[in-house]
């Protein structure tokens, strides 16, 4: 057996709180138990909402907790060539498309489509994309150059019908207790976006491209991220990349029930910190040895 290997992958666009410590903390404890290693990565695609402060407080914070991570850290900013080229692998298989419509644009399309009935909505409750291709391969570079700001599109009827059925194996638990061998679902995504004209990436391109490239063979991350790993999966079979196993873990929430955020500033770590918890309490609260 390889050595199992795992990481967190947190975004520095807010401050880290419980839920963030308690996710970083499931995977050191794993990689330590399994004697396997434990990788930090930072996911910052988006340069509108990462700002180097962020960053920084997450070494520091990660570094109170009492955990320890290989170096380099690798950064999703520093590698964009590399998601480029995926995203031509995909385009040279007919199975991305650009889309021009502007958010308001979807919107107005959507509200049409609603007028009929009722709209389908992706996992995560957002409305699937009401457009489709409307250019041939052969026009794309063309209307690429004429620099209108686009999207690459996943061409999701094409892509699940290339990649035919698909499952992964669900060490954790879904938000409806799957697990086991979970059927993965990507056409409840609709068309989702890979790429766009200002950021040549996406969380779900960027993800799977990463947790092959540094052999990532245990993913453990939050609910949330569940029904995001039939994306993956799919996207893994298109780009022949290998297989992780999966373990969502569940969320930590807060008084009222509620996902925590990074803005609320009672979990945060620096704030709890501040008010002289110890990492030690801050395992307890998350309910962790
Ligand atoms: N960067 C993602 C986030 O902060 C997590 C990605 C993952 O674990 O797959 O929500």
């Amino acid at each position: 057996m390889p050595l199992p290997v795992f990481r967190f992958a947190p975004s520095p666009n807010g401050f880290l709180h419980l839920g963030h410590a308690y996710s970083a903390l499931l995977n050191f404890d794993s990689a330590r138990a399994g004697g396997g290693r434990f990788l930090l990565r930072i996911e910052d695609i988006d340069a509108t909402r990462c700002r180097p402060e962020f960053e920084a407080a997450i070494y520091q914070d990660l570094g109170w907790l009492g955990i320890a991570w290989e170096t380099p850290v690798r950064r999703q900013s520093e590698h964009l060539d590399l998601y480029r080229e995926a995203v031509e692998k995909l385009a040279a298989q007919g199975l991305i498309y650009p889309a021009f419509e502007s958010r308001a644009g979807i919107a107005r399309l959507v509200a049409q489509r609603e007028t009929e009935g009722p709209w389908p909505r992706d996992p995560d409750g957002a409305p699937l994309y009401p457009g489709s291709a409307t250019l041939a391969p052969e026009q794309h570079a063309r209307v690429l150059a004429s620099g209108a700001p686009f999207a690459w599109r996943l061409d999701m009827a094409a892509a699940s019908a290339r990649a035919g059925g698909l499952s992964w194996t669900e060490q954790g638990e879904g938000p409806d207790r799957q697990t086991g061998t979970v059927t993965a679902e990507p056409q409840a995504w609709g068309d989702v976006i890979l790429a766009r004209k200002e950021t040549p990436t996406s969380y779900h391109l960027s993800v799977v491209i990463d947790d092959a490239l540094q052999g990532i063979t245990h993913v453990v991350r939050g609910q949330d991220l569940f029904w995001s790993t039939s994306v993956h999966r799919l996207l893994q079979k298109l780009l022949n990349l290998p297989e992780p196993v999966y373990r969502h873990h569940r969320l930590v929430l807060d008084d009222a029930g509620q996902k925590l955020s990074k803005s609320t500033r009672a979990t945060g770590l620096r704030e709890l910190r501040a008010a002289g918890a110890t990492p030690a309490e801050i395992r307890r609260l998350v309910g962790l040895p």
